[in-house]
Protein backbone atom coordinates (compact mmCIF):
# COMPACT_ATOMS: atom_id res chain seq x y z
CA UNK A 1 0.00 0.00 0.00
CA UNK A 2 1.01 3.58 -0.38
CA UNK A 3 3.23 4.44 2.58
CA UNK A 4 2.59 8.27 3.15
CA UNK A 5 0.24 10.80 1.72
CA UNK A 6 -0.11 14.48 1.66
CA UNK A 7 -3.67 15.68 1.82
CA UNK A 8 -3.80 18.54 -0.14
CA UNK A 9 -6.84 20.09 1.69
CA UNK A 10 -8.62 21.72 4.94
CA UNK A 11 -11.82 21.51 6.69
CA UNK A 12 -13.97 17.91 6.79
CA UNK A 13 -12.81 16.49 3.51
CA UNK A 14 -9.15 16.58 5.14
CA UNK A 15 -10.06 14.96 8.19
CA UNK A 16 -11.96 12.27 5.65
CA UNK A 17 -8.89 11.38 3.92
CA UNK A 18 -7.13 11.20 6.86
CA UNK A 19 -9.45 8.72 8.57
CA UNK A 20 -9.23 6.47 5.25
CA UNK A 21 -5.63 6.88 4.94
CA UNK A 22 -5.43 5.59 8.75
CA UNK A 23 -7.27 2.21 8.08
CA UNK A 24 -5.15 1.06 5.53
CA UNK A 25 -1.95 1.82 7.59
CA UNK A 26 -1.00 4.46 5.50
CA UNK A 27 1.30 7.33 7.00
CA UNK A 28 -0.59 10.91 6.81
CA UNK A 29 1.10 14.66 6.15
CA UNK A 30 -0.87 17.74 6.64
CA UNK A 31 -0.11 20.71 4.83
CA UNK A 32 -2.05 23.77 6.11
CA UNK A 33 -1.68 27.74 6.51
CA UNK A 34 -1.05 29.59 9.07
CA UNK A 35 -4.68 30.06 9.91
CA UNK A 36 -4.85 26.74 10.38
CA UNK A 37 -2.47 25.50 12.47
CA UNK A 38 -5.48 24.36 15.21
CA UNK A 39 -7.60 22.26 12.07
CA UNK A 40 -8.30 18.96 13.84
CA UNK A 41 -6.62 16.79 10.78
CA UNK A 42 -3.49 18.81 11.47
CA UNK A 43 -3.75 17.72 14.89
CA UNK A 44 -4.09 14.33 14.02
CA UNK A 45 -1.62 13.56 11.20
CA UNK A 46 1.33 12.04 11.62
CA UNK A 47 3.24 14.62 10.09
CA UNK A 48 2.44 18.62 9.45
CA UNK A 49 3.96 21.29 7.29
CA UNK A 50 3.21 24.74 7.12
CA UNK A 51 2.52 26.27 3.54
CA UNK A 52 2.14 29.83 3.85
CA UNK A 53 -0.08 32.42 4.91
CA UNK A 54 -4.15 32.18 5.36
CA UNK A 55 -4.51 33.59 1.92
CA UNK A 56 -5.30 30.02 -0.25
CA UNK A 57 -3.51 31.58 -3.41
CA UNK A 58 -0.04 31.58 -0.82
CA UNK A 59 -1.24 28.36 0.48
CA UNK A 60 -3.50 26.17 -0.30
CA UNK A 61 -3.48 26.85 -4.16
CA UNK A 62 0.61 27.48 -4.24
CA UNK A 63 1.92 24.34 -6.27
CA UNK A 64 5.24 24.73 -5.34
CA UNK A 65 4.80 24.89 -1.81
CA UNK A 66 2.53 21.91 -1.49
CA UNK A 67 5.43 19.43 -3.92
CA UNK A 68 8.14 20.64 -1.42
CA UNK A 69 5.89 19.40 1.37
CA UNK A 70 6.01 16.09 -0.26
CA UNK A 71 9.22 16.29 -0.76
CA UNK A 72 10.51 16.99 2.46
CA UNK A 73 8.41 14.37 4.23
CA UNK A 74 9.32 11.86 1.72
CA UNK A 75 5.50 11.20 0.81
CA UNK A 76 4.27 9.11 -2.16
CA UNK A 77 1.09 10.48 -2.85
CA UNK A 78 -0.80 13.61 -3.01
CA UNK A 79 -4.99 13.76 -2.46
CA UNK A 80 -6.33 17.02 -3.39
CA UNK A 81 -9.52 17.01 -1.56
CA UNK A 82 -12.09 18.66 -3.35
CA UNK A 83 -11.83 22.74 -4.18
CA UNK A 84 -8.16 24.04 -4.06
CA UNK A 85 -6.15 22.53 -7.22
CA UNK A 86 -8.08 19.32 -7.04
CA UNK A 87 -9.17 19.86 -10.81
CA UNK A 88 -5.96 22.10 -11.57
CA UNK A 89 -4.98 19.54 -14.79
CA UNK A 90 -1.36 21.51 -14.37
CA UNK A 91 -1.05 21.01 -10.80
CA UNK A 92 -1.93 17.17 -11.45
CA UNK A 93 1.08 17.12 -13.89
CA UNK A 94 3.40 18.76 -11.97
CA UNK A 95 2.71 16.00 -9.04
CA UNK A 96 3.45 13.39 -11.98
CA UNK A 97 6.20 14.93 -12.97
CA UNK A 98 7.69 15.38 -9.50
CA UNK A 99 7.59 11.60 -9.11
CA UNK A 100 4.31 11.45 -7.14
CA UNK A 101 1.18 9.72 -7.39
CA UNK A 102 -1.58 12.43 -7.65
CA UNK A 103 -4.84 10.21 -6.28
CA UNK A 104 -7.15 11.05 -9.09
CA UNK A 105 -7.67 10.76 -13.16
CA UNK A 106 -4.36 11.60 -15.36
CA UNK A 107 -3.88 15.04 -15.85
CA UNK A 108 -5.19 14.77 -19.49
CA UNK A 109 -8.02 13.80 -18.70
CA UNK A 110 -8.62 16.55 -15.85
CA UNK A 111 -7.64 18.74 -18.70
CA UNK A 112 -10.03 17.43 -21.12
CA UNK A 113 -13.19 17.54 -18.30
CA UNK A 114 -11.69 21.10 -17.00
CA UNK A 115 -13.58 22.30 -20.12
CA UNK A 116 -17.30 21.87 -20.38
CA UNK A 117 -16.87 22.00 -23.89
CA UNK A 118 -14.73 19.70 -24.23
CA UNK A 119 -16.48 17.65 -21.90
CA UNK A 120 -19.59 17.88 -24.09
CA UNK A 121 -18.46 16.43 -27.02
CA UNK A 122 -16.71 13.47 -25.28
CA UNK A 123 -19.90 12.75 -23.71
CA UNK A 124 -22.02 13.30 -27.19
CA UNK A 125 -19.44 11.27 -29.17
CA UNK A 126 -19.73 8.46 -26.42
CA UNK A 127 -23.91 8.50 -27.19
CA UNK A 128 -24.51 10.58 -24.21
CA UNK A 129 -27.38 12.89 -24.53
CA UNK A 130 -26.27 16.93 -23.46
CA UNK A 131 -28.41 19.81 -22.93
CA UNK A 132 -29.13 21.52 -26.29
CA UNK A 133 -26.72 24.06 -27.16
CA UNK A 134 -24.08 25.94 -28.87
CA UNK A 135 -21.34 23.34 -30.80
CA UNK A 136 -18.28 24.67 -29.07
CA UNK A 137 -17.47 28.12 -27.94
CA UNK A 138 -20.35 30.99 -28.63
CA UNK A 139 -19.26 32.68 -31.64
CA UNK A 140 -17.58 36.24 -30.83
CA UNK A 141 -19.46 37.76 -33.82
CA UNK A 142 -22.85 39.16 -32.61
CA UNK A 143 -24.90 38.55 -35.35
CA UNK A 144 -23.89 34.80 -35.38
CA UNK A 145 -24.18 34.49 -31.73
CA UNK A 146 -27.53 35.79 -31.72
CA UNK A 147 -28.66 33.72 -34.94
CA UNK A 148 -26.96 30.14 -32.03
CA UNK A 149 -29.37 31.62 -28.83
CA UNK A 150 -32.30 31.84 -31.59
CA UNK A 151 -31.77 28.54 -32.77
CA UNK A 152 -31.56 26.78 -29.19
CA UNK A 153 -35.11 29.08 -28.09
CA UNK A 154 -35.17 31.59 -25.24
CA UNK A 155 -34.16 31.44 -21.94
CA UNK A 156 -30.89 29.94 -22.91
CA UNK A 157 -28.05 30.12 -19.99
CA UNK A 158 -24.46 31.45 -20.96
CA UNK A 159 -21.71 28.96 -19.53
CA UNK A 160 -17.90 29.54 -18.79
CA UNK A 161 -16.46 26.31 -20.12
CA UNK A 162 -13.78 26.56 -18.02
CA UNK A 163 -16.28 27.64 -15.03
CA UNK A 164 -16.88 25.85 -11.39
CA UNK A 165 -18.59 26.69 -8.45
CA UNK A 166 -22.09 27.68 -9.37
CA UNK A 167 -19.90 31.00 -10.49
CA UNK A 168 -19.72 31.72 -14.58
CA UNK A 169 -23.59 31.54 -15.25
CA UNK A 170 -25.66 33.76 -16.43
CA UNK A 171 -29.55 32.96 -17.72
CA UNK A 172 -30.68 35.08 -20.72
CA UNK A 173 -34.29 35.75 -21.51
CA UNK A 174 -34.51 37.40 -24.60
CA UNK A 175 -31.80 38.84 -27.89
CA UNK A 176 -32.09 42.32 -26.65
CA UNK A 177 -29.85 41.21 -23.48
CA UNK A 178 -27.94 38.55 -25.25
CA UNK A 179 -24.99 40.70 -25.96
CA UNK A 180 -24.48 42.27 -22.45
CA UNK A 181 -24.44 39.14 -20.34
CA UNK A 182 -22.33 37.36 -23.19
CA UNK A 183 -20.02 39.88 -22.03
CA UNK A 184 -20.40 40.11 -18.53
CA UNK A 185 -20.04 36.38 -18.22
CA UNK A 186 -16.64 36.34 -20.35
CA UNK A 187 -15.50 38.65 -18.28
CA UNK A 188 -16.25 37.24 -15.13
CA UNK A 189 -15.21 33.84 -16.71
CA UNK A 190 -11.66 35.72 -17.25
CA UNK A 191 -10.81 36.86 -13.77
CA UNK A 192 -12.39 34.10 -12.24
CA UNK A 193 -11.06 31.30 -14.18
CA UNK A 194 -8.26 32.91 -16.40
CA UNK A 195 -10.54 31.63 -19.67
CA UNK A 196 -13.43 33.69 -21.24
CA UNK A 197 -14.45 31.01 -23.57
CA UNK A 198 -18.40 30.78 -22.92
CA UNK A 199 -20.80 28.71 -24.74
CA UNK A 200 -24.40 28.58 -24.23
CA UNK A 201 -26.99 25.85 -23.28
CA UNK A 202 -30.87 25.90 -23.46
CA UNK A 203 -31.89 26.96 -19.85
CA UNK A 204 -34.08 24.03 -18.37
CA UNK A 205 -37.10 25.67 -16.33
CA UNK A 206 -37.82 22.97 -13.83
CA UNK A 207 -34.74 20.22 -14.12
CA UNK A 208 -33.49 18.08 -11.64
CA UNK A 209 -29.44 17.72 -11.15
CA UNK A 210 -28.91 14.11 -10.96
CA UNK A 211 -25.62 12.75 -11.14
CA UNK A 212 -24.08 9.35 -11.05
CA UNK A 213 -20.41 8.60 -9.16
CA UNK A 214 -17.87 6.34 -11.18
CA UNK A 215 -14.84 4.42 -9.88
CA UNK A 216 -12.23 3.28 -12.02
CA UNK A 217 -9.17 1.60 -11.65
CA UNK A 218 -5.74 1.90 -14.00
CA UNK A 219 -6.52 -1.61 -15.26
CA UNK A 220 -9.98 -0.54 -16.79
CA UNK A 221 -12.31 -1.78 -15.02
CA UNK A 222 -15.13 0.68 -14.46
CA UNK A 223 -17.93 1.07 -12.12
CA UNK A 224 -20.94 3.06 -10.92
CA UNK A 225 -22.07 3.69 -7.66
CA UNK A 226 -25.82 4.81 -8.49
CA UNK A 227 -26.91 8.28 -8.45
CA UNK A 228 -27.30 11.41 -5.93
CA UNK A 229 -30.34 13.96 -6.41
CA UNK A 230 -28.69 17.28 -5.53
CA UNK A 231 -31.81 19.92 -6.84
CA UNK A 232 -31.54 21.59 -3.32
CA UNK A 233 -29.64 24.41 -4.36
CA UNK A 234 -29.10 28.09 -3.84
CA UNK A 235 -27.29 30.17 -6.18
CA UNK A 236 -26.29 26.95 -8.19
CA UNK A 237 -24.73 25.48 -5.23
CA UNK A 238 -25.66 22.60 -3.30
CA UNK A 239 -27.39 22.60 0.05
CA UNK A 240 -28.64 19.42 0.55
CA UNK A 241 -28.54 15.77 -1.21
CA UNK A 242 -29.73 12.45 -1.27
CA UNK A 243 -29.59 8.91 -2.50
CA UNK A 244 -31.13 7.62 -4.69
CA UNK A 245 -33.09 9.75 -6.32
CA UNK A 246 -36.36 9.76 -5.57
CA UNK A 247 -39.24 8.72 -8.41
CA UNK A 248 -37.30 7.86 -11.69
CA UNK A 249 -37.64 4.85 -13.41
CA UNK A 250 -35.41 2.54 -11.89
CA UNK A 251 -34.92 0.98 -15.83
CA UNK A 252 -34.06 4.45 -17.27
CA UNK A 253 -31.32 4.76 -14.21
CA UNK A 254 -29.62 1.54 -14.84
CA UNK A 255 -29.41 2.35 -18.55
CA UNK A 256 -28.11 5.90 -18.01
CA UNK A 257 -25.70 4.08 -15.31
CA UNK A 258 -24.57 1.59 -18.28
CA UNK A 259 -23.36 4.79 -20.51
CA UNK A 260 -22.06 6.47 -17.85
CA UNK A 261 -19.51 3.45 -17.20
CA UNK A 262 -18.80 3.53 -21.49
CA UNK A 263 -18.36 6.91 -21.63
CA UNK A 264 -15.30 6.54 -18.37
CA UNK A 265 -13.95 3.45 -19.86
CA UNK A 266 -14.03 5.00 -23.82
CA UNK A 267 -12.01 8.00 -22.06
CA UNK A 268 -9.48 6.02 -19.86
CA UNK A 269 -10.96 7.16 -16.77
CA UNK A 270 -9.50 6.50 -13.57
CA UNK A 271 -9.93 6.84 -9.88
CA UNK A 272 -13.65 8.57 -8.66
CA UNK A 273 -15.69 10.63 -10.81
CA UNK A 274 -18.90 12.27 -11.09
CA UNK A 275 -21.29 12.80 -14.08
CA UNK A 276 -23.95 15.39 -13.80
CA UNK A 277 -26.89 15.55 -15.83
CA UNK A 278 -30.01 17.52 -15.58
CA UNK A 279 -33.44 15.17 -15.38
CA UNK A 280 -36.28 16.57 -17.00
CA UNK A 281 -39.66 15.10 -18.50
CA UNK A 282 -38.17 11.71 -18.38
CA UNK A 283 -34.90 12.53 -19.89
CA UNK A 284 -31.01 12.91 -18.54
CA UNK A 285 -28.83 15.62 -19.99
CA UNK A 286 -25.56 15.65 -19.59
CA UNK A 287 -23.89 18.79 -18.15
CA UNK A 288 -20.37 18.24 -16.65
CA UNK A 289 -18.00 15.90 -15.43
CA UNK A 290 -15.76 16.68 -12.02
CA UNK A 291 -12.88 14.47 -11.64
CA UNK A 292 -12.58 14.48 -8.07
CA UNK A 293 -14.18 13.09 -4.72
CA UNK A 294 -17.14 15.15 -4.17
CA UNK A 295 -18.81 17.27 -0.80
CA UNK A 296 -21.78 14.78 -1.64
CA UNK A 297 -19.90 11.15 -1.57
CA UNK A 298 -21.21 10.07 1.73
CA UNK A 299 -24.98 9.57 0.46
CA UNK A 300 -23.50 6.78 -2.10
CA UNK A 301 -21.16 5.69 1.06
CA UNK A 302 -24.42 4.97 3.19
CA UNK A 303 -26.56 3.25 0.78
CA UNK A 304 -23.78 1.12 -1.28
CA UNK A 305 -21.58 0.16 2.04
CA UNK A 306 -18.49 1.69 -1.06
CA UNK A 307 -15.96 4.16 0.91
CA UNK A 308 -14.81 6.10 -1.81
CA UNK A 309 -12.29 7.11 -0.54
CA UNK A 310 -10.16 4.17 0.34
CA UNK A 311 -11.46 2.98 -3.06
CA UNK A 312 -9.33 6.25 -4.23
CA UNK A 313 -6.30 5.17 -2.27
CA UNK A 314 -6.40 1.62 -3.88
CA UNK A 315 -7.02 2.61 -7.14
CA UNK A 316 -3.50 4.89 -6.65
CA UNK A 317 -2.22 2.14 -5.51
CA UNK A 318 -2.54 0.39 -8.94
CA UNK A 319 -4.96 -2.31 -7.20
CA UNK A 320 -7.79 -3.31 -9.06
CA UNK A 321 -11.61 -2.13 -7.97
CA UNK A 322 -12.39 -4.39 -4.74
CA UNK A 323 -16.03 -4.40 -6.19
CA UNK A 324 -17.46 -5.75 -9.75
CA UNK A 325 -20.70 -3.63 -10.83
CA UNK A 326 -22.47 -7.19 -9.92
CA UNK A 327 -21.11 -6.67 -6.24
CA UNK A 328 -22.97 -3.17 -5.81
CA UNK A 329 -26.17 -3.49 -3.93
CA UNK A 330 -28.47 -0.13 -3.07
CA UNK A 331 -29.89 -0.26 0.43
CA UNK A 332 -32.03 2.13 1.92
CA UNK A 333 -32.27 5.90 1.71
CA UNK A 334 -29.87 8.78 2.51
CA UNK A 335 -30.08 12.33 2.81
CA UNK A 336 -26.77 14.81 3.79
CA UNK A 337 -27.04 18.63 5.02
CA UNK A 338 -24.20 20.66 4.43
CA UNK A 339 -23.77 22.99 7.43
CA UNK A 340 -22.43 26.33 6.75
CA UNK A 341 -21.73 29.16 9.23
CA UNK A 342 -23.65 31.28 7.73
CA UNK A 343 -27.58 33.56 8.61
CA UNK A 344 -29.70 30.87 7.21
CA UNK A 345 -32.15 34.14 6.27
CA UNK A 346 -29.43 36.72 4.98
CA UNK A 347 -26.69 34.00 4.11
CA UNK A 348 -23.83 36.24 5.16
CA UNK A 349 -20.82 33.97 6.26
CA UNK A 350 -20.25 34.31 10.12
CA UNK A 351 -17.49 32.96 11.20
CA UNK A 352 -16.17 33.33 14.65
CA UNK A 353 -15.42 31.13 17.67
CA UNK A 354 -17.42 27.29 17.89
CA UNK A 355 -17.99 27.75 22.01
CA UNK A 356 -19.86 24.53 21.61
CA UNK A 357 -20.78 21.50 19.59
CA UNK A 358 -23.06 18.67 20.27
CA UNK A 359 -23.43 16.01 17.71
CA UNK A 360 -26.37 14.31 17.26
CA UNK A 361 -26.26 10.18 17.40
CA UNK A 362 -28.21 7.12 16.69
CA UNK A 363 -28.55 4.46 14.30
CA UNK A 364 -27.74 5.59 10.65
CA UNK A 365 -26.64 8.92 11.12
CA UNK A 366 -23.01 10.15 10.02
CA UNK A 367 -21.17 13.60 10.73
CA UNK A 368 -18.36 14.56 9.02
CA UNK A 369 -17.03 17.80 10.56
CA UNK A 370 -13.63 19.11 11.55
CA UNK A 371 -15.03 21.82 14.01
CA UNK A 372 -14.92 21.02 18.06
CA UNK A 373 -15.23 23.10 20.88
CA UNK A 374 -13.30 26.54 21.29
CA UNK A 375 -12.25 25.94 16.93
CA UNK A 376 -12.11 29.28 15.58
CA UNK A 377 -13.87 29.05 11.68
CA UNK A 378 -12.01 31.44 9.63
CA UNK A 379 -12.86 34.02 7.39
CA UNK A 380 -10.64 33.11 4.43
CA UNK A 381 -12.36 30.05 3.05
CA UNK A 382 -15.79 28.30 2.39
CA UNK A 383 -17.87 28.49 4.99
CA UNK A 384 -18.96 25.11 5.12
CA UNK A 385 -18.15 23.73 8.43
CA UNK A 386 -19.82 20.18 8.24
CA UNK A 387 -22.24 17.43 6.56
CA UNK A 388 -24.78 15.82 8.34
CA UNK A 389 -25.95 12.26 6.84
CA UNK A 390 -28.78 10.07 7.86
CA UNK A 391 -29.65 6.99 6.53
CA UNK A 392 -32.43 4.72 6.99
CA UNK A 393 -34.39 1.75 5.37
CA UNK A 394 -36.68 4.43 3.08
CA UNK A 395 -36.79 8.19 1.99
CA UNK A 396 -39.57 8.54 4.74
CA UNK A 397 -37.59 7.31 7.36
CA UNK A 398 -34.34 8.68 6.31
CA UNK A 399 -36.21 11.97 6.21
CA UNK A 400 -37.94 11.53 10.26
CA UNK A 401 -34.49 10.41 11.12
CA UNK A 402 -32.77 13.76 9.55
CA UNK A 403 -35.08 15.41 11.63
CA UNK A 404 -34.57 14.28 14.60
CA UNK A 405 -30.81 14.62 14.19
CA UNK A 406 -31.39 18.39 13.49
CA UNK A 407 -33.45 18.76 16.76
CA UNK A 408 -30.44 17.46 18.04
CA UNK A 409 -27.21 19.09 16.61
CA UNK A 410 -26.03 22.40 18.84
CA UNK A 411 -23.57 24.64 17.76
CA UNK A 412 -22.91 27.48 19.96
CA UNK A 413 -21.02 30.55 19.09
CA UNK A 414 -21.53 30.80 15.93
CA UNK A 415 -24.79 31.32 13.08
CA UNK A 416 -25.04 28.32 10.71
CA UNK A 417 -28.01 27.20 8.49
CA UNK A 418 -29.55 24.70 10.18
CA UNK A 419 -32.72 26.36 10.54
CA UNK A 420 -33.07 26.24 6.78
CA UNK A 421 -32.00 22.72 6.73
CA UNK A 422 -35.17 22.20 9.11
CA UNK A 423 -37.57 24.02 7.13
CA UNK A 424 -36.53 21.39 3.83
CA UNK A 425 -36.98 18.94 6.39
CA UNK A 426 -40.15 19.52 7.24
CA UNK A 427 -41.82 20.79 3.61
CA UNK A 428 -44.31 19.07 2.15
CA UNK A 429 -43.29 19.37 -1.13
CA UNK A 430 -39.35 18.47 -0.13
CA UNK A 431 -41.18 15.33 2.01
CA UNK A 432 -43.30 13.99 -1.24
CA UNK A 433 -39.86 14.11 -3.17
CA UNK A 434 -39.04 15.42 -6.71
CA UNK A 435 -38.51 18.99 -6.58
CA UNK A 436 -36.85 20.74 -9.19
CA UNK A 437 -33.40 22.88 -8.98
CA UNK A 438 -35.28 26.56 -8.52
CA UNK A 439 -37.71 25.37 -5.34
CA UNK A 440 -35.62 26.29 -3.24
CA UNK A 441 -34.98 29.32 -4.38
CA UNK A 442 -38.05 30.18 -5.25
CA UNK A 443 -40.13 28.62 -2.24
CA UNK A 444 -38.03 28.51 1.05
CA UNK A 445 -35.68 31.27 0.48
CA UNK A 446 -37.25 34.63 2.16
CA UNK A 447 -36.66 37.44 -0.37
P1 LIG B 1 -20.58 24.23 -11.91
O1 LIG B 1 -19.43 23.61 -12.62
O2 LIG B 1 -20.36 25.67 -11.58
O3 LIG B 1 -21.08 23.42 -10.76
P2 LIG B 1 -22.73 23.15 -13.60
O4 LIG B 1 -22.62 23.13 -15.06
O5 LIG B 1 -22.50 21.85 -12.88
O6 LIG B 1 -21.76 24.29 -13.00
O7 LIG B 1 -24.14 23.71 -13.17
C1 LIG B 1 -24.46 23.98 -11.82
C2 LIG B 1 -25.95 24.15 -11.64
O8 LIG B 1 -26.44 25.20 -12.49
C3 LIG B 1 -26.76 22.93 -12.04
O9 LIG B 1 -26.84 21.99 -10.99
C4 LIG B 1 -28.11 23.57 -12.32
O10 LIG B 1 -28.76 23.90 -11.12
C5 LIG B 1 -27.73 24.88 -12.98
N1 LIG B 1 -27.69 24.72 -14.45
C6 LIG B 1 -26.60 24.42 -15.19
N2 LIG B 1 -26.93 24.30 -16.52
C7 LIG B 1 -28.25 24.54 -16.60
C8 LIG B 1 -29.21 24.57 -17.70
N3 LIG B 1 -28.85 24.33 -18.96
N4 LIG B 1 -30.50 24.82 -17.40
C9 LIG B 1 -30.89 25.08 -16.12
N5 LIG B 1 -30.04 25.07 -15.07
C10 LIG B 1 -28.75 24.81 -15.29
Amino acid sequence: MLEKVVIANRGEIALRILRGCRELGIRTVAVFSEQDREQKHVLLADEAVCIGPALATLSYLNIPAVISAAEVTDAVAIHPGYGFLSENADFAERVEQSGFIFIGPKSETIRLMGSKIGARKVMHDAGIACVPGSDGPLPEDAEEMARVARHIGYPVIIKASGGGGGRGMRVVHSEASLRNAVQLTRAEAQAAFGDDTVYLEKFLEHPRHVEFQMLADEHGNVIHLGERDCSMQRRHQKVLEEAPAPGIDPELKRRIGVRCVEACAAIGYRSAGTMEFLYQDGQFYFIEMNTRIQVEHPVTEMVTGVDIVKEQLHIANGDPLSYRQEDIQWRGHAIECRINAEDSETFMPCPGLIEHIHHPGGPGIRIDTHIYDGYRVPPHYDSMIGKLIAHSETRELAIARMRTALAEIVIDGIKTNIPLHQKILHDAAFAAGGTDIHYLQNKLVPR
